[in-house]
């Protein structure tokens, strides 16, 4: 018996670690008092069923970074047991991915649910032109992330949200999260995603408008970027990105809303009054859906005038081009008479004899044109016809010369 104490204990000593404590808001519902609590937990203290406000919270959330997390084994235990975080989610699978919506029901022996996890990630790109050291233009850019996993706790309703990775927008998602609870909503495990995709959305629209602005810049003052290629081809890279990622929002929120129906047509306990509450969820996740596909509308509409702003630059440097060869061959136009004539009358078949003015012209002048025509011939014939003959005697000579 002591034996087996001792080894508890170990295995309690075992289970600690030295990561930093995990900043935790718990929000509890008093007799209608909301009272809001900030704690600094460790990995271990998820585990407590008492001591902590953690613990008997109606909604709590827990910010922590995914890649410590992932590297502890100790904490990556006190995650899946409080959470139960599916095994996908700690893969490198899910931590390159570009987005993703995940859900699973709780079942016990019977195949009754009694609770839900889910997990999302959205990404967005933001981009910004600045001037580097030299005075030219350039575009920064960063990435900014929600990574959430959401438990759902079916016989009171409590839920607890983990929030991961990028600190400054977990914690405006945070924010929102509180401000947005409502108390008949509790029992519907997908109350929390209305508040999230909300961020989400404004923050597509932000960046959005950033390329937005990119593009207007450059219409306004494309004589001065004419040349500048590589500035050009800059702003449809990023524009390609922050498209992609508005195409995977609206995929992730076509998911969760398949997903919220799923639950309202499987979930037994919900009675008539909190059914409309959990409709009111579905209504709201429909109008942020709509939004975001007027996002997408916009965003391609931004790829839209992109490309087009590329093609007239290539057109218009092709004719500047065209401008300068053309006043060249004016050129060669003025002189190429004047120049045949000369070299005719240079050759031994023009005779002048200065002292006397007397010009002769020799009776074999009939050989320049004999040898002169059939040659020209040969030349033009060639030109038409070689490149077809060469690909059927030598289709390799292609690659020599282009
Ligand atoms: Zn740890």
């Amino acid at each position: 018996m002591e034996i087996c104490r001792e080894e508890k204990k170990m295995s309690r000593k075992a289970a600690s670690c030295y990561c930093p404590k995990l900043e935790t808001v718990s929000w509890r519902d008093c007799s209608g008092e909301k009272v809001v609590t900030t704690e600094k937990l460790t990995a271990q203290d998820l585990l407590k069923s008492k001591e902590t406000e953690f613990a008997v919270a109606d909604v709590t959330i827990t910010y922590a970074e995914g890649d410590r997390i992932r590297r502890c084994r100790n904490c990556k235990t006190a995650f899946d047991e409080r959470f139960s975080i599916p095994r996908v989610w700690w893969t490198t699978l899910a931590k390159r991915s570009n987005g993703y919506f995940g859900y699973q029901d709780i079942l016990d022996s019977d195949g009754t649910r009694t609770g839900a996890i889910s997990w999302v990630r959205f990404m967005v790109k933001r981009v910004s032109k600045v001037l580097d050291d030299h005075g030219v233009d350039e575009i920064k850019y960063h990435w900014v992330k929600l990574n959430a996993v959401t438990r759902w706790h079916a016989s009171n309703n409590r839920t607890n949200i983990i929030l991961f990775d990028h600190p400054h927008f977990a914690l405006l998602n945070r924010d929102s999260i509180l401000r947005d609870i409502n108390p008949r909503e509790l029992g519907d495990p997908f109350w929390v995603y209305p508040s999230m995709v909300e961020e989400i959305a404004q923050l597509h629209d932000v960046t959005i408008w950033e390329t937005r602005n990119l593009l207007r810049d450059f219409e306004l003052r494309r004589a001065f970027y004419r040349f500048n290629y590589k500035y050009l081809h800059e702003i449809p890279r990023h524009m390609t990105h922050v498209n992609e990622m508005v195409y995977v929002t609206e995929s992730i929120l076509t998911s969760i809303q398949k997903h919220h129906n799923h639950f309202l047509a499987t979930d037994k306990a919900v009675d008539a009054p909190p059914r409309m509450f959990f409709l009111n969820i579905q209504s709201r996740l429909d109008s942020l859906h709509n939004m975001v596909t007027n996002l997408r509308h916009r965003a391609e509409s931004n790829n839209a005038r992109i490309q087009n702003e590329m093609a007239l630059t290539y057109n218009d440097a092709a004719r500047i081009d065209s401008s300068a060869m053309r006043a060249i061959s004016l050129i060669g136009l003025l002189f190429l008479p004047a120049a045949f004539v000369a070299a005719i009358f240079s050759t031994s078949f023009f005779n002048f004899d200065a002292p006397t003015g007397i010009w002769k012209l020799s009776s074999h002048f009939w050989m320049y044109w004999a040898v002169a025509v059939p040659l020209t011939v040969v030349t033009v014939v060639s030109w038409f016809f070689g490149p077809v003959i060469m690909d059927k005697v030598m289709p390799q000579w292609r690659r020599w010369v282009e």
